[in-house]
């Protein structure tokens, strides 16, 4: 028997949960957990460390997901990624991600609520299959109706969200002009962002000379729909949130979630799905993860990739980070129909297909936008709010609904100014917080940004990072990892909401 069970022991191990103190585990399989591990793998020689990904849910994605309304499926979180997110746009193209065909975001049909009527409207699109000449026309007499009635402010907002680009550019320079940082105000302060941080979006838009008529109307409706909040948000989060208005946006086609699972798979991680990590208790020289399954995990570095503000686990020692309040969004999907009289007209046809509000108490919701059109009287739409739509509520709103579906999202952080920043190295050792970078804005983008320099920090604090860490001069350029594409894969981690 003794040597049968030898023999057995190394099989037997993974599934009672046991490991080396070799591992380096990361909490959390969404985009910044799943970059982490990316970037930890392909900016590193070969490792004798095992990677170990714990993801509470039953698929990876986190704030990526899909829903499906009536057979169709739908972003129901993260949409839309900005032309200049360049990790992204690199992610996808390493993994032979495609973009979706129908760009969210180009020239939508705005209008602007104010609670009682619509303060401000596009020009309604031309019929599909117009020609380039119609559609040029149109988006010009559009840019045309929005000086009228913002003039010189759009400008300034576009040289102002343009400054905040040029920054954020900044990490992506080279690991040679780049440093590592082990906090993120020394990360802003780098890039020149930190200062943003530390007023309000209003008091910087003042300052940059926009008039209250855009702060309060096309500004508004903007971090309404991004954030879900006012434009007391914080200057960066408010830049980031502008930026996500621009043209050029783009979304993976099939839902963004695949970005986290491509990475994973490529940085060859064990993941271990439906398993939460209840505890992370220090012991020395490595931490004891205790997971809802019963089983310990003994990991040299642990990496947390959730925000810590609405779960629960506990840590010994305990850490210490700024208390932070999620901003919950509300996003209902209704397969059905507007109902004009609610928005005081005639017929759905003069209802835009975007609807954006003003910061008014009363208005129950922050956005309501279409996302197909089946026909005139049957459209998939998607409301942002608060609050719970409730159905009396909704009946209101929409004439018809044959399908609702309601996600509740701890969606980001509710951004104030002056913002401060949990640490990144939560207790002096090896124990790390990709999501402190969240407080400075929250996208995909900066999830990668933030995971990158959380793996150049590990590989720089870990005892044998000479042999870890391949540095850019060394292997000739920036490291090329060599992947095989996983497009078109099935993935029955894919599931709706
Ligand atoms: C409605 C909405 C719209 C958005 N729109 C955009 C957009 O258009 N563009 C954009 O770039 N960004 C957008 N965002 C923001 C973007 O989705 C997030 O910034 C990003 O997805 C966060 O990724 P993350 O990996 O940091 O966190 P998450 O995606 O939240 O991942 C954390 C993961 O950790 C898991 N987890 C938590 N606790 C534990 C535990 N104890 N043990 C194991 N696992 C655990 C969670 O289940 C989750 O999967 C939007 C977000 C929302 C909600």
């Amino acid at each position: 028997m003794p040597a049968l069970f030898l023999f057995l022991l190394p099989l037997l191990l993974p599934s009672l949960g046991a490991s080396t103190a070799e591992d380096i585990c990361i909490v959390g399989g969404g985009i910044s957990g799943s970059s982490t591990a990316f970037f930890l793998t392909n900016n590193t020689a070969p490792t004798p460390a095992r990677l170990r990904v714990f993801e509470r849910r039953d698929r990876v994605g986190g704030r990526l997901a899909t829903v499906s309304v009536a057979g169709d499926n739908f972003e129901a979180g993260g949409s839309v990624i900005h032309p200049r997110n360049l990790h992204v746009r690199r992610f996808a193209d390493l993994l032979g991600l495609a973009a979706r065909d129908d760009d969210e975001g180009d020239d939508d049909w705005l209008g602007i609520w104010d609670g009682g009527r619509f303060v401000f409207r596009t020009l309604r699109p031309p019929p599909p299959g117009s020609s380039w000449l119609r559609r040029r026309l149109h988006s010009l007499a559009n840019s045309l109706l929005l000086f009228r009635r913002y003039g010189f402010s759009l400008l300034r907002m576009d040289s102002f969200v343009q400054e905040m680009l040029q920054k954020f550019l900044l990490y992506y320079n080279g690991f040679e002009s780049r440093p590592v940082f082990d906090n993120v105000e020394e990360m802003l302060k780098w890039s020149g962002l930190y200062g943003l941080t530390q007023r309000t979006l209003q008091e910087e838009l003042i300052h940059a000379g926009l008039n209250s008529q855009t702060i309060s109307e096309l500004v508004t409706v903007i971090t309404r729909i991004n954030y879900g909040q006012s434009v007391s948000i914080s200057g960066l989060a408010g830049a980031v949130s502008l930026a996500g208005s621009e043209s050029g946006l783009w979304a993976i086609k099939g839902g963004n979630w695949q970005l986290a699972a491509g990475l994973l798979k490529a940085a060859s991680a064990t993941l271990h799905l439906q398993e939460g990590i209840d505890s992370i208790s220090d012991a020395g020289d490595y931490y004891v993860l205790k997971s809802n399954k019963g089983h310990e995990y003994n990991c040299t570095v642990t990496v947390v990739a959730t925000p810590l503000d609405e779960v629960n686990i506990s840590f010994t020692p305990p850490i210490s980070i700024p208390p932070r309040k999620m901003q919950h969004t509300h996003a209902t999907f209704v397969r059905g129909l507007l109902n004009p009289k609610f928005f005081g007209l005639n017929s759905v046809s003069d209802i835009p297909e975007l609807i954006g509000t003003m910061e008014v108490p009363d208005i129950p919701f922050s956005s309501i936008s279409v996302l197909k059109k089946h026909s005139e009287h049957d459209m998939t739409y998607k409301a942002f709010s608060r609050a719970k739509l409730d159905d009396s509520l909704l009946d209101q709103i929409f004439s018809t609904r044959e399908e609702t579906i309601r996600i509740n999202w701890p969606a980001y952080p509710h951004y104030h100014a002056p913002e401060d920043f949990a640490p990144i190295i939560l207790d002096g050792k090896q124990l790390y917080y990709v999501n402190s970078f969240e407080s400075a804005a929250s996208a995909m983008e900066t999830g990668a940004v933030a995971a990158e320099n959380v793996a150049r920090l590990i590989i720089s604090r870990l005892p044998r990072a000479g042999l870890l860490l391949l540095s850019e001069e060394d292997a000739g350029g920036p490291p090329e990892p060599h992947m095989e594409s996983f497009a078109g894969e099935e993935d029955s981690r894919c599931i709706d909401l």
